[in-house]
């Protein structure tokens, strides 16, 4: 028998149908009211390798060096094609669609969910035996390349790696394909059995319109029905439910809907349906002997039982670990709300957790705020980033730009090394990713695939998940609402962009502009140097590259000014990329060839960005402003303005300007100002680290990084006098710009705008207003 029904599986089934299949198997076994489906067994997919003769082959392609990303990349191929290529035989394929056939009621053609279920119930997580495919809506035409599609995914580059880096020998992982009739539910949602923190006997039901998926995903707030089982009273709570999932008939795929007004508002259980929802509550857990958080669907009056698993949350100190993909165990995944479970951990992370407790594990430098948990991924190299999923929490020595889009995917992020000002501090500030940084030892003490708990307010990790279902179901920015009204303020309050990406987010704070604008992303995420890109692809394409990039924040931010400042990147960040060996070795690199002073050391390469800001102006963004970093003295000004010229930019025409980040450039601004500058901007994470001479990015001198520190305050505040007397606007652009005591301090000497980070934007207009009321007051007073 190449399959085995729901209702023929029995305990001892479970290396042969998987984690899922016996779960499903279990609870039709007791008579609760699964949809109806079959799985192919793990036995099944084992003589199909073998009959084929495909076997040995395929161990042998997948026995590679997966620290090799292209040799990895290249077994996972292989391995996967050999599997989908090979067509099955005749009496199987024959056997699997009769029993398809059998699943649609009255002859009518199935919708099926297909997904795999992992048998290797020894191995801690199932990312070690595949990436857990599920497909939905599946029919005859398409459904045996969907089982073929199942068993590939044992051989998808994360399981190789994670069975080789464990010593798992991949022969000996199995998968079984379970294939279910969906219920195209007309309500559905969750239930738990018992109170979910107490234990007490009270139910609680969430209910919402069309398929489950609406309410798992968060998408509605559904309906909230607390019953007690000792009376059966109930307490309701009917939500407003803007949308709902439904199968659309013509595709069969689930599409989100709008609720019709007359649903919108309406309670969606009647009392006999929360009756006989309860009843299956209890059987339930009586079948469980444990309280369940149960899934249900109810269609032409039916009810169906799509999944069951224990509330983990009643029991102290046990976290649940689906977070990290484990499917080992009865029901870990979700469901659709139609009968499938799905890959998706979103929700099963959202239910687990305790009360907040868990052992500090690591601790750091809180940079990026918000709670959250997740598997823990260790990345030393870049080409390990594929290992990190949606949801998971990147552990790493330092970031670099060509780990964006892994950031970006990541709940989380912890680096070993860096300060408030480090790469990963500021680009996971910008995507809104909760961060901790400078922990020092995270990549030796955190182990792949542990599931933590970042909170990137106090800077410290925790053993397992510890974020409660509220916290983890309201983003970020939520937990910190940010006031919704914009102040009016006389100095102006704009925002730092470093990715490209984050301008969208950045422009909808209201911001009067962007302050700081780094070009480096742009340059580094093209994964080579300036000079080598420009080997391989011309001048022009480089070029271009950066009109785009600042093209589109310019965009929009439109007409608000957008202040671009020319590439300062040390050499150490250019060694990353390819051509990066031809850079300079330098004892310290930050206080080395970055720039102007590169800039002006090859103006050749320098042009080249000239010449963007020229076309950008040529195209009509009157908004770009040009800003130098890193100068030293009027001497670096008149050679760059020089070479502004050279380039068909007329420097009086045009607004520019410079950093102050060095306390040379501070000393020397009254003649950078008869130089032409129109403005000065404090860089104050180069200029409290060249004014203290401590390292940025040193953890072990963190405590010593002080933007605050009276030294570097009195260079601002002379440098704002100076700008005022000869008519150059002031700004600051390093991160103290967030910072209430530095806005309070830079408002009362007068500067002229603060450009902050795209999270503290709303709060520093309000504390400019504050200040600028008091100074208000005390002037007339
Ligand atoms: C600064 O030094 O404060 C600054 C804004 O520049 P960066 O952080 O890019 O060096
Ligand atoms: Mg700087």
């Amino acid at each position: 028998m190449a399959v085995l029904w729901l209702d023929e599986i029995s305990a001892g089934d479970l290396e042969q149908v998987g984690g899922k299949g016996a779960s499903l198997g279990e609870l039709t076994g007791a008579g609760l009211p699964v949809p109806p489906g079959f799985v192919v067994t793990a036995g099944t997919y084992r003589s199909f390798i073998e009959n084929a003769n495909i076997d040995e082959e395929l161990f042998e392609a997948v026995d590679v060096d997966v620290d090799d990303s292209s040799a990895l990349a290249e077994a996972a191929e292989r391995a996967q094609d050999l599997i989908l290529e090979t067509p099955f035989p005749d009496e199987l394929r024959a056997e699997i669609l009769e029993s398809y056939r059998q699943v649609g009621e009255d002859g009518e053609e199935a919708f099926v969910a297909v997904r795999s279920s992992a048998t290797a119930e020894d191995l801690p997580d199932a990312s070690f035996a595949g990436q857990q495919e599920t497909f939905l809506n599946v029919t005859e035409s398409d459904l045996l390349d969907r089982v073929r599609e199942c068993w590939a995914s044992l051989f998808t580059q994360r399981a190789i790696y994670y069975r080789q880096e464990k010593g798992f020998d991949h022969s000996a992982v199995n998968i079984a394909v379970v294939v279910q009739q969906m219920v195209d539910a007309e309500k559905s949602g969750v239930m738990f059995t018992s109170h979910p923190s107490t234990g007490d006997p009270t139910m609680i039901i969430e209910a919402a319109w069309g398929l489950g998926e609406a309410v798992v995903s968060g998408a509605v707030s559904p309906d909230n029905y607390v019953v007690s089982r000792q009376d059966r009273s109930v307490d309701v709570t009917v939500a407003e439910k803007k949308v709902m999932h439904a199968k659309d008939e013509e595709t069969g795929e689930t599409r989100e809907i709008d609720v019709s007004e007359a649903k919108r508002n309406a309670r969606v259980l009647a009392d006999d349906e929360i009756d006989r929802l309860v009843d299956l509550g209890e059987r339930v857990e009586d079948h469980y002997d444990t309280p369940q958080d149960v899934e249900w669907a109810i269609l032409d009056g039916e009810v169906f039982m799509l999944q069951s698993r224990p509330i983990t949350t009643i029991d102290e100190g046990e976290t649940d670990v689906a977070g990290s993909g484990e499917t080992g165990d009865i029901s870990a995944g979700l469901t659709d709300g139609s009968g499938v479970q799905t890959a998706d951990s979103s929700r099963s992370d959202s239910r687990s957790g305790s009360d907040g407790a868990g052992d500090v594990l690591v601790d750091g430098l809180g940079s990026s705020p918000g709670r959250v948990s997740g598997a823990a991924q260790i990345v030393t190299k870049l080409d390990e980033l594929d290992k990190v999923g949606e949801g998971d929490i990147i552990v790493t020595e330092m970031t670099m730009p060509d780990m964006v889009p892994a950031m970006k995917r990541a709940a989380g992020i912890i680096t070993d090394e860096g300060g408030m000002t480090s790469h990963a501090a500021i680009v996971s500030r910008e995507l809104g990713v909760p961060a901790i940084v400078g922990t020092t030892n995270a990549t030796s003490v955190l182990e792949d695939g542990q599931v933590v708990t970042l909170d990137g307010d106090k800077g410290s990790v925790l053993e397992g998940d510890t974020v409660s279902p509220e916290e983890e179901a309201e983003p970020v920015e939520e937990v910190r609402p940010q006031s919704p009204v914009k102040p009016m303020t006389a100095t102006e309050v704009k925002v730092n962009v470093s990715i490209p990406e984050a301008a969208e987010r950045a422009a909808a704070t209201g911001a009067d502009g962007v302050g700081l604008l780094r070009t480096e992303h742009m340059i580094l995420s093209l994964n080579q140097t300036p000079a080598k890109f420009i080997e391989e692809n011309g001048e022009d394409a480089y070029i271009q590259e950066l009109v785009q990039g600042v093209r589109g924040v310019a965009d929009e931010f439109y007409p608000r000014p957008v202040r671009v400042r020319t590439l300062d990147a040390p050499t150490d960040e250019f060694r990353q990329l390819e051509g990066g060996d031809d850079e300079p070795h330098e004892h310290n690199p930050m206080l080395g060839y970055r720039g102007i002073r590169r800039s002006l050391d090859r103006p050749d390469v320098f042009g080249h960005e000239l010449e963007a800001f020229r076309r950008l102006y040529e195209m009509g963004y009157d908004n770009v402003e040009i800003m130098f970093p890193l100068v030293n003295d009027a001497e670096d000004v008149y050679r760059t303005k020089q070479l502004m010229t050279e380039a068909g930019i007329d420097p009086e025409k045009r607004t520019w300007g410079v950093m102050i980040e060095t306390p040379a450039s501070a000393l020397a601004v009254e003649e950078m100002a008869d130089a032409g500058i129109d403005f000065a901007s404090f860089g104050t994470n180069d200029l409290t680290q060249y004014t203290l001479a401590v390292d940025r990015n040193n953890e072990h001198v963190a405590d010593r990084f002080d933007e605050l520190h009276p030294s570097v305050l009195r260079l601002i505040g002379d440098v704002i006098e100076t700008c005022r007397e000869h008519d150059v606007d002031t700004s600051i652009c390093g991160q103290a710009g967030s910072k209430p005591e530095m806005v309070q301090f830079l408002v009362n000497e007068g500067v002229s705008s603060i450009s902050a980070n795209i999270d503290a934007v709303r709060d520093v207009q309000h504390e400019v207003k504050r200040v600028e009321q008091k100074l208000l007051l005390d002037s007339v007073r």
